[in-house]
């Protein structure tokens, strides 16, 4: 199974990435629709396609306005935005409020079921993070091979989202920020390095690449992956167009 990093960034985008938008294209599935969301097109090869969304903050559902041209004379039949009812609303009242985005959407969308059978013998649970808001954690489960997103949270060693992570072949995390920055990441419902680090090696996952990076610090490594990578050995950083096969 194949994912691409359409956005690797939060909050807004800078010279190098776009906000958090990651896609399975082979199952039509896109994973929160950030200002990456625009290059889903160039990825579309499925007559359906689902878009989870983690939470409404807007550098994760952005994106969601440019489905117009996202699929613009491509041969989609059905596209459905699923999230949380409280969420779903937020993005209809207010992202699409007629003085925002006055045009309805070409999609329909549906309340985040327990568990959502996905193509080729896939299933999608979701679970809670903490975040203002709340937020949402993504686990994606095929025969022989697994993965599972997690964004907009503050990690810890004894998060109790780590049991639904436990074992995935790819884990994808936020580290907004590096460890000097711990105070707002705890501020912000955000990570910073050594505790991602230390959840990916908690729940025992097989490798880790880290995302929605800050967008504010320009270097090529924002985090310090070092430090991560002496707690945990089979980390990245993730980035735009990263193309990962798990
Ligand atoms: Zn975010
Ligand atoms: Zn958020």
């Amino acid at each position: 199974m194949r994912l691409v990093l359409l956005g690797s960034t939060g909050y807004h985008p800078n010279q190098l990435r776009h906000t958090a938008c990651l896609m399975l294209p082979e199952v039509g599935i896109v994973l929160d629709a950030g200002t990456g969301m625009f290059r889903v097109r160039d990825y579309l090869v499925t007559p359906e396609l689902d878009i989870f969304l983690t939470h409404a903050h807007l550098d994760h559902v952005a994106g969601l306005t440019f489905l117009f041209d996202v699929l613009y004379e491509k041969p989609v039949l059905r596209t459905t935005v699923h999230a949380q009812p409280d969420k779903l609303a937020a993005v209809q009242n207010h992202l699409l409020n007629e003085l925002i985005f006055p045009v309805a959407l070409p999609c329909d969308y549906r309340p985040l079921e327990k568990e959502i059978p996905l193509p080729q013998g896939g299933r999608l649970t979701h679970f809670p993070l903490a975040h203002p808001g709340g937020s949402v954690g993504f686990r994606l489960d095929w025969p022989g091979r697994s993965m599972a997103y997690v964004t907009d949270t503050t990690a810890r060693v004894g998060a109790d989202y780590i049991e639904h992570i436990r074992g995935v072949d790819l884990l994808i995390h936020e580290c907004y920020f590096s460890d000097d920055l711990a105070h707002l990441a705890e501020l912000t419902g955000h990570s910073c390095t050594t505790p991602v680090a230390h959840v990916a090696r908690a729940a025992g996952v097989g490798r880790l690449v880290l995302v929605h990076l800050n967008p504010l610090v320009s270097e090529l490594d924002p985090i310090g992956l070092p430090v991560a990578r002496a707690i945990f050995p089979k980390t990245e950083l993730g980035s735009d167009l990263m193309e990962i096969d798990f």
